[in-house]
């Protein structure tokens, strides 16, 4: 059962020999082979790298030179580019693009030693909350092979809930890591912006995106962010402060924290049994001591829709790229340079992507742009500013990540506005920059709750500790999706 065992537990297996890391990077491939085909969870398996790695870091771990993370198999979503290896961000447009180089994130995971398995599904261009818009087809639930497992991330949050690697990367633009990691009844971060380099991550809304791990425990979340943060000089918008050690205050107590209540992200629209799953971890983080209030975010209505014209404005900036001259999809036999770009765009990327490029393009518009634009970075100033009130009433704030558990897949294709409602307690952390975290707080029938914590700018550490905590005293992270089931 060592897919069950978190990064911590295996690090300790290595340590005292139980296994090596060849050991541990071949019962995982066994495992991508055997489950991961059904769950579509991974675009692209790299065994021979993973075998390479795995046995640099048994030779590292003979001399002694063991890093943090030396032999631990881990996926990375298939949008950080990893050189040499497809990278394809879930496009038929970037089907045949192999990366020339490695993302930050990338470099410093393996840097650790880690053992990269391969690259996981994900909607295209991180675009979506169900995985359903990958052009390598949808990923199924492993609670419930009939629902989606969240998105964008959704084969990262699936691999790791299947026990198809011991832990993966994933970006957050609106909610990507802690919706994914709550259908699958995993953890998942987005730490602060600009807390990990974004350099050599495909961008979708470049002031948004945020990379973060997504793991079974915040303990393994704590190990993998301490790797992935940092300042770089290759992203201006990377923070240089110093990182802290996220594990050192995971076993403080938590007594005296003050938690607050997001009044708003418990009105309409949110499942009963959903509020009642939340409302017990509640009363498990009250019984360690925690305080709890309710906070008011008044202008919370408003996120999504500044969101929606927000990252569309930036995808039509960043996608411009994808024209079929430089990299990427070109198609047959373009008449002219006009033919060329309209045939590569139009039959390369997909129809949610091409939405996002026509609202973008006409939010930046002369004429649409104050309206539109300039009134949706007004909006996210209120936003921010909602938060900054509450900050100063207490330390974090609570709510469920999503309304509903996982839903079925195909269920909410038809209807846009439903599907951009599942980012409704996400994207105000996005549009404000602050870190917030997902961790598994109950059992909804056979599908998975996750909680959220929402944290003050650079406050991953009291995240972190407020999840560990909660998780010593809970069982939800531990539970594991039946083997071969429905
Ligand atoms: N669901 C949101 C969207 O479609 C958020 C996606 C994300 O965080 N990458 O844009």
């Amino acid at each position: 059962m060592l897919h069950k065992r978190t990064i911590t537990e295996l690090r300790t297996g290595l340590q005292k020999g139980e296994f090596s890391a060849e050991e541990l990077t071949l019962y995982y491939l066994e495992r991508i082979e055997g489950n991961a085909r059904e769950l579509n969870a991974y675009i692209t398996v790299t065994a021979d790298i993973a075998m390479e790695q795995a046995r640099r870091s048994d030779r590292d771990r003979g001399k002694g030179v063991a890093g943090p993370l030396s032999g631990i198999p881990i996926a990375y979503k298939d949008i950080f580019c990893t050189e040499g290896v497809r990278t394809s961000a879930g496009s038929l447009m970037l089907d045949k693009f192999i990366a020339p180089y490695s993302a930050t994130v990338v470099e410093k995971l393996s840097g650790a030693g880690a053992v990269m398995l391969g690259k996981t599904n994900m909607d295209e261009f991180a675009m979506g909350s169900s995985n359903e818009n990958s052009h390598y087809g949808h990923v199924l639930n492993p609670w419930d092979k009939e629902r989606v497992p969240g998105g964008s991330s959704g084969g990262s949050a699936a691999a790791v809930a299947a026990g198809l690697c011991a832990a993966a990367t994933g970006t957050d633009t609106g909610g990507s890591i802690r919706q994914p990691a709550s259908f699958c009844g995993v953890t998942g971060i987005k730490p602060t912006y600009g807390r990990i380099s974004r350099w050599g991550i495909i961008a979708y809304a470049s002031s948004l995106d945020q990379a973060g791990p997504i793991t079974r425990t915040a303990e393994d979340a704590a190990l993998m962010l301490q790797v992935m943060a940092g300042h770089d000089a290759k992203d201006s918008t990377s923070i240089a402060t110093e990182v802290p050690d996220y594990t050192r205050t995971l076993g403080d107590s938590i007594k005296g924290q003050r938690i607050g209540l997001c009044r708003e992200y418990f009105e309409e629209g949110l499942d009963g049994a959903t509020e009642k799953i939340i409302m017990e971890a509640v009363a498990v983080l009250e019984s360690l001591g925690a305080i709890i209030s309710e906070v008011t975010l008044p202008n919370t209505r408003h996120a999504i829709p500044a969101y929606y014209i927000i990252a569309p404005a930036e995808c039509s900036a960043n996608l411009s790229r994808y024209d079929g001259v430089r990299y990427g999809y070109r198609c047959e036999n373009p008449t002219d340079l006009q033919d060329l770009y309209k045939r590569s765009r139009s039959e390369a990327l997909g129809e949610e992507v091409k939405q996002r490029i026509l609202v973008g393009t006409f939010v930046l518009s002369a004429g649409y742009y104050d309206a539109y634009y300039r009134k949706a970075q007004q909006v996210r100033r209120l936003i921010k500013n909602d938060f900054v009130e509450a900050f100063k009433e207490v330390d974090i704030l609570l709510s469920p990540t999503a309304p509903a558990p996982a839903f079925r897949i195909g269920e909410k294709s038809g209807d846009q506005i439903a599907m951009y409602l599942q980012d409704i307690y996400t994207i105000a952390s996005n549009l404000a920059g602050l870190p917030a975290i997902s961790i598994p707080a109950g059992m909804n029938g056979q599908l998975p709750t996750g909680l959220q914590l929402i944290g003050n700018y650079l406050d991953e550490a009291r995240l972190l500790n407020v999840a560990h905590q909660f998780q010593l005293q809970t069982n939800w992270h531990r539970l594991s999706p039946p083997e071969g089931g429905p």
